[in-house]
Formats: C-alpha cells, sequence, structure tokens
C-alpha cells in the first residue's frame, strides 16, 4: 500500500504529496471555511507537516492569513482551496479532502463547528 496520499488542484498546477498516518480528518462547518471553500464545509485530512511535499507549483500556492494563526493555502490560477494550518500547530498540516487522488478512502470522524452546519444541507434518510 502506498505510505502516501496524492493530490492536486483543478487546474493542474500544483501537484503535492502527504505521509501518512491521518492523524484525524474532519468536516469544518466554520464560516471562514465555508467562505473560502464556498461550499457546506471545508474537509481535511490531518497530517505531519514535515511528511507534506509540493512537488510542482510551489509557486502558485498563495496563503491567506484568515487568522491570528490560521494560514489557508490555495492555487492562485484557479483557486483550488490546498490546505489550512495554524502557525500555533506547527508540525500539523490539514489537507483538502477534496484535492485528493485517488479519492480519499479513510473515515472521517470529526465534524467542527456543527452550530453553524448549513440547514441546507441534505439530511439523509
Ligand atoms: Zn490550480
Ligand atoms: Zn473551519
Amino acid at each position: 500500500m502506498d505510505s502516501q496520499l496524492h493530490g492536486s488542484c483543478l487546474c493542474g498546477g500544483v501537484r503535492y504529496k502527504a505521509a501518512l498516518p491521518v492523524f484525524h480528518s474532519s468536516h469544518c462547518y466554520c464560516t471562514m471555511c465555508q467562505k473560502q471553500h464556498g461550499a457546506a464545509a471545508g474537509s481535511y485530512a490531518n497530517m505531519a507537516r514535515a511528511g507534506f511535499v509540493v512537488q510542482q507549483g510551489a509557486e502558485l500556492i498563495t496563503e491567506y492569513a484568515s487568522s491570528a494563526e490560521g494560514r489557508r493555502g490555495f492555487c492562485r490560477v484557479c483557486g483550488s482551496t490546498l490546505f489550512w494550518r495554524s502557525t500555533a500547530s506547527p508540525d500539523r498540516i490539514a489537507i483538502t479532502l477534496g484535492t485528493l487522488e485517488p479519492e480519499y478512502a479513510g473515515p472521517v470522524e470529526r465534524e467542527l463547528y456543527i452550530d453553524t452546519k448549513p440547514a441546507w444541507l441534505p439530511h439523509g434518510g
């Protein structure tokens, strides 16, 4: 089994890999994630920053400081959200599940900020 996750942005300019394991994964419904992703949530795999390697297009990645400690990395060509990190936890990085190839196979254990989870999400069933 591959010991890395692989991912890329929509335009293909940025390609990265990240060394397993995934410590945990999450759907974050905070309003900042909703704005940045233009979606109900930001979905992330929390991993070791030391194992995150940008293989192509590092110059295309822009980081936005969304809070005092939060940094949100995206491709400046296509806008794909690539990762979230906190300067308070410099050893970790949260990689967006939607940019992984192939599709993320692991469970998503956590839902964060469910108090701002949008009512327009399907409720299943
Ligand atoms: Zn791109
Ligand atoms: Zn969030």
